[in-house]
């Protein structure tokens, strides 16, 4: 068993971990209070080769895993910025091109994915569906060599800053039944596609959005893979990048709330020369945070090492752990850290009230925490499927 990073990884954590503090919390509010996207910090961490770091060399990235994904998705929200575009674009994106696409999408798409030039978003989620993914209704059809795509997605993170968008379908033959789904990457200014903005309570440089697809007209090579036969298990190869970059993004995010508190209840005195921190009743709550943090942090690694290692099932029941516990990790510390800076919590100065709408999201998306314990009592406890 080793807990150690290599060397590169360590030299990745703590380039990345300077990237981010040269930008911090203040840039990320700042941002999105102005509508604005993160712009600068991701074309830098792209021109550093950090967007792409899970992808091979020869498509321009850096030819490592998950695990040194994951890193940069900590890093960079234990340092203010937690960027959910890094799960959608290149965690799942690029994984699923890498493992599944043509050779000719792997060259078209994931040199751009790998500096930053590119994003790719991902829109699996339908108001009808929900987190019932067999019943998805986005139809896809032939017409001569084209396919025509029709459907509504919901909640689909960054369509306006993204050139393409990953679309789950399912093929008109396959309506009923069992879901035979198929991929599709479909440009973000394509004819029939609309978007509108959904307003959320979320404060984030990032915006989720409702689609249209009223009969978007593809051609035949923007299917993923081969044939209709890459769509299963190429939406699968998406779920485990996902789930552990989601749960990075958490415990970095909750390592930076705890930072924030502890800092602050270590020097504030209110009850004559002794800290705040003092009180066990304020440190004893960020202690335990902390202790939640660390083991989801645990859960996080071991879910990477062995979904890098090719152990894809094992990997799905630590990534979907990992995910569960750094949801519940990161909303808890940013809770507990609210509460033990007092008025100084709520403030935007202070900058850990910013985060409360995207940690509780967290437990949400991009797999609910009920959908995860469905998923272990049926997998790992053996009991039956309710629904
Ligand atoms: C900030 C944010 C960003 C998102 N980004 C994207 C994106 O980029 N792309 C995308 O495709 N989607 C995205 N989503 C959608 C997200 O994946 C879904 O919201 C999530 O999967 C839950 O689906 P739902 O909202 O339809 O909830 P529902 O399925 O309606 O569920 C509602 C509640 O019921 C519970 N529930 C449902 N079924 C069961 C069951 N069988 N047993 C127990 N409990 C159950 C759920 O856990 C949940 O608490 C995003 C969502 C948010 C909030």
């Amino acid at each position: 068993m080793n807990f150690d990073l290599t060397p590169e990884q360590d030299q990745l954590r703590d380039a990345v971990r300077t990237l981010g503090r040269k930008y911090g919390h203040d840039y990320f509010v700042r941002k999105a209070k102005a509508g604005e996207h993160t712009t600068e910090l991701w074309h830098e961490a792209g021109r550093l080769g950090y967007l792409g770091v899970n992808i091979p060399t020869e498509y321009g990235g850096g030819g490592g895993g998950i695990t040194e994904l994951a890193l940069v998705c900590e890093e960079l929200a234990a340092a203010g910025c937690p960027l959910l575009l890094l799960v959608v674009s290149p965690a799942i994106a690029a994984t699923v091109i890498n493992k599944h696409g043509t050779e000719e999408q792997r060259k078209r798409h994931l040199p751009g994915l790998a500096d930053g030039s590119q994003k790719i978003v991902f829109a699996i989620t339908e108001p009808e569906a929900g987190s019932n993914f067999h019943r998805l209704g986005t139809v896809a059809r032939r017409d001569g060599d084209d396919w025509l795509l029709s459907g509504r997605k919901c909640y689909i993170s960054g369509v306006d800053e993204a050139g393409h968008v990953l679309v789950v379908a399912r093929t008109e033959d396959s309506a009923t039944g069992k879901l035979k789904p198929a991929l599709f990457i479909v440009p973000t200014d394509a004819p029939g596609l609309e978007k509108s903005k959904l307003d959320m309570e979320i404060l984030s440089p990032e915006n989720q959005f409702l689609l249209y697809l009223d009969d978007v007209r593809l051609p035949a090579d923007a299917l993923v893979g081969e044939s209709l036969d890459a769509g299963l298990p190429a939406l699968f190869a998406g779920l485990n990048p996902e789930r552990i970059t989601v749960a990075a993004m958490g415990a970095g995010t909750g390592r930076y709330a705890i930072e924030r508190a502890s800092g602050y209840t270590a020097t504030r005195k209110v009850w004559g020369g002794k800290s705040i921190g003092s009180h066990q009743g304020v440190a004893h709550p960020l202690a335990h945070a902390a202790v939640q943090v660390e083991l989801a942090r645990l859960m996080i690694h071991k879910a990477a090492t062995l979904y890098d290692a090719g152990r894809d099932l094992e990997a799905g029941v630590a990534g979907n752990m990992a995910k569960y516990a750094a949801g519940e990790a990161a909303a808890l510390a940013v809770d507990t850290a609210v509460q033990a800076l007092g008025g100084a919590g709520m403030t935007t100065e202070y900058g850990v009230a910013t985060l409360l709408g995207a940690v509780r999201a967290g437990r949400i998306a991009p797999v609910s925490r009920e959908m995860i314990l469905n998923f272990v009592a049926q997998h790992v406890l053996g009991q039956d499927k309710s629904y």
